[in-house]
């Protein structure tokens, strides 16, 4: 996320009492400072307007006015490469923390249902003396095997 749209929202989350800091007042005087002009008025207005100044789009929807955003809006959001205002109240949008996946169509994938696990019927039972075989070899019954194997070529 850039840094414009972090100081917004931080900003934001201070103003609206979300998030408790010991220098609230310094630190938004700071954002404030660092964040451009034109930007903050837009902000402002809208929190004037008993609104919050920007939103999450959540599922390609602003979670502000619940209205869709266009894809080419979210996946402007999602490269980053510039801040978004939401067409039909105006918020600044930034996408959720969510890790759902927009896809070019539009849809968002649903969460994979976990199937449920058929129960093992029956254990197979594992013949007893396979298994044991290579355990049994013992370190000289190896060495006498390659011994052996020697002489053959030798
Ligand atoms: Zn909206």
């Amino acid at each position: 996320m850039n840094e414009l749209l972090q100081n917004l929202i931080k900003l934001q989350s201070l103003e609206f009492g979300e998030i408790k800091e010991k220098n609230a007042e310094a630190t938004i005087a700071e954002l404030r400072g660092k964040i451009p002009a034109q930007i903050i008025a837009h902000y402002d207005r809208l929190v004037a307007k008993g609104k919050k100044g920007v939103t999450a789009v959540r599922n390609q929807v602003c979670t502000g006015c619940h209205m869709r955003v266009p894809i080419g809006v979210v996946t402007t959001l999602m490269h980053d490469t510039d801040i978004q205002i939401c067409e039909s109240c105006g918020r600044y949008l930034y996408l959720s923390d969510s890790t759902e996946t927009v896809t070019p169509g539009g849809k968002v994938k649903p969460k994979a249902t976990r199937k449920a696990r058929k129960p093992k019927s029956s254990l197979p039972l594992v013949a007893a003396p396979v298994a044991a075989m290579p355990l049994a070899l013992s370190e000289n019954a190896r060495t006498g095997m390659r011994a052996g194997l020697r002489s053959i070529h030798g």
